[in-house]
């Protein structure tokens, strides 16, 4: 691409040996500066393409950071000299002429990335951590990853809305950012935590497919995968089932994909809910390794050992476990299976015997000889191998040695290649709040599974068997997004606001737009909305989404650029009739 613009003719880092003996001029700033004897100076100059060794030999006062322009011709660098590791090693500019365009101060931290340097002090000086090369690199494949969904998205005939910034507020289950209102104080606007009233309203308009790539805000504590403020590809679309949403949404996702990494992925697996929790001890399994959880509730039925006398009993296996952890580990392993809320963790070395593996060390002597050969076979341990076992109720026993097993095996973000999954039918309500209130899993307009609506008329515990029409797409272990095929009629509707104890008046004043919606002819309809940062981050192999956001919060939610957020002065606050109290001690 020809980025030559009226102050220069060529960028930095694309000169090569074919642009020997042109006369050039770049602009960009100083990346280093070498002096060899008393007038000359190597200068690299740095622009968003890289850097370029100018060869200076008139008096001048660059320092680093400088901005200048430099106009010279291209020659060969003397062979004992080229970088083959540099895309411009091959050659170097002549300087004739220098331009000092601006001065700057000192950089506040060193720009190479091998210097580690605190997160606030970056954050601070951002617009100078963004001329590091990683930083350039991620915003942009950042945008390549964005124009690649918009492309896949808009090629299966989406249509992109802007939706509104200022609303009421969207029940996705955090805590809303508010803005009030100056012409009616008292009242306020709630900030988006997705567009998802305004896609329903758009199918219920008969747009049949919108997409946008939409800002959502929520107050919920921060971590290395989440912001306050995030962007998700939303979409929905109009009479279709959830394998109609599988099909588009892996459609662009495996263009972005594609775009980034020069490979296409085709496998997008399905596993139900229920099997991800089984097997991997979490709703988001990462697949890249197996290590998988295995049922021993059987094996210890009647059991004379009293640490495996629990509802649940589940194991994993760790290849090759016993020369890879000491003791020390082991035992700090134990603690933080404590710390997870497991009672304990029974930990065996498999040893080998004269009739084959046997279990040794740790909880084994408890163990009858039958139990010990059937927990070997169910696990299909071999000799050098460790198993660690959890016996509990089963939601904790899933929850402990899926833990474990991340602890024991993740790989590196950028290791065992690219692992979508579809995780399906969700559990429609995540539990029962007071007052035997059913807790719903994802927003209160998930369409229940068709086989499991008579069980809402059941009540209680029988609730948290329906399952919903609700899916998640899981990469590597990160959740990347969710979505769920509606509820498109207001009975049904109504009925769900019921259970979840949203009585009528409350509905209404609540949703009441949408429900008014549905009774004007709704089309059966579903979605999904997925994070762009956090695809982004796990397609260039960051580990916290920061790393891809240009302006991003840190961890205590504090921007130390601008310093948002800051107190408004009381005119304004007056203006607004508000009144900040006093923290509360
Ligand atoms: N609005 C949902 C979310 O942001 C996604 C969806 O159901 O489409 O998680």
């Amino acid at each position: 691409m020809d980025l030559s613009t009226s102050q220069r003719t060529d960028m930095c880092g694309t000169l090569t040996a074919a642009d020997v003996g042109r006369t050039v001029t770049v602009c960009g700033w100083v990346d280093k500066r070498r002096e060899h004897g008393e007038h000359l100076a190597f200068i690299d100059l740095r622009d968003r393409t890289g850097v370029v060794q100018c060869v200076v030999n008139i008096s001048h006062d660059l320092r680093s950071e400088y901005v200048a322009s430099m106009t010279g011709s291209v020659r060969l660098r003397p062979d004992d000299t080229a970088n083959r590791d540099l895309a411009t090693g091959e050659i170097e500019i002549e300087v004739s002429e220098i331009e000092i365009l601006a001065q700057a101060e000192p950089p506040p931290f060193p720009l190479d990335e091998r210097t580690e340097v605190d997160e606030t002090i970056r954050l601070r000086h951002r617009y100078v951590d963004l001329r590091k090369e990683r930083m350039q690199r991620n915003l942009r494949t950042r945008a390549t990853v964005n124009s690649a969904l918009r492309r896949g998205m808009e090629e299966q005939g989406f249509v992109e809305i802007e939706t509104p910034m200022l609303i009421a507020s969207t029940p996705e289950g955090a805590r809303d950012f508010v803005v009030p209102s100056r012409k009616e104080p008292g009242s306020f606007y709630a900030l988006p935590q997705s567009p998802q009233l305004f896609k329903q309203l758009c199918m219920i308009g008969g747009i049949d497919r919108y997409y946008q790539i939409a800002r959502c805000l929520r107050d919920e504590d921060l971590r290395a995968d989440r912001q306050f403020e995030f962007m998700q590809l939303d979409a929905e679309m109009s009479f279709v089932g959830q394998e109609d949403v599988f099909a588009v949404i892996s459609h662009a996702v495996a263009e972005a994909t594609e775009a980034v990494t020069g490979e296409r992925p085709t496998e997008f697996p399905r596993i139900s809910w229920l099997d991800a929790m089984e097997r991997y001890g979490s709703d988001k399994p990462d697949v890249r390794f197996g290590m998988e959880l295995v049922e021993l509730t059987p094996i210890f039925e009647g059991t004379e050992a009293r640490v495996f006398q629990a509802p649940c009993v589940k194991g994993i296996r760790m290849e090759g476990g016993v020369d890879a952890l000491s003791r020390n580990q082991i035992d700090a392993l134990v603690e933080t299976c404590q710390r997870w809320g497991a009672k304990g963790l029974a930990w065996m070395k498999v040893v080998a015997g004269d009739d084959g593996p046997s279990l040794d060390a740790g909880v084994a002597k408890f163990l009858s000889a039958e139990e010990s050969a059937q927990v070997i076979a169910a696990l299909e341990a071999e000799p050098g191998d460790m198993v660690f076992l959890v016996a509990d109720e089963r939601p904790l026993v899933r929850h402990v040695l899926g833990l474990l097993r991340l602890e024991l095996g993740k790989p590196p973000v950028n290791e065992g290649g690219l692992h979508f999954l579809w995780v399906v039918d969700f559990p429609l309500f995540e539990g029962l709040g007071d007052g035997g209130k059913p807790i719903p899993a994802h927003h209160p307009f998930t369409m229940p599974h068709a086989d499991d609506v008579h069980l809402l008329d059941e009540g209680g515990e029988a609730l948290l068997g329906v399952r919903s029409q609700a899916y998640d797409l899981v990469l590597n272990g990160w959740e990347l997004g969710s979505g769920s095929i509606r509820i498109h009629r207001t009975d049904v509707q109504s009925r769900i606001f019921e259970l979840l104890g949203i009585g009528q008046e409350e509905a209404q004043a609540k949703f009441g737009f949408l429900l008014d919606a549905l009774r004007f002819g709704a089309p059966p309809h579903g979605g999904f909305a997925f994070g762009t940062d956090r695809l982004t981050a796990l397609l260039v192999g960051e580990t916290n989404i920061r790393e891809v956001i240009a302006f991003p919060k840190t961890q205590s939610g504090a921007d130390p650029l601008t310093n948002a957020p800051s107190p408004i002065d009381a005119a304004h606050l007056d203006d607004l009739g508000l009144r900040v109290l006093p923290p509360s001690t």
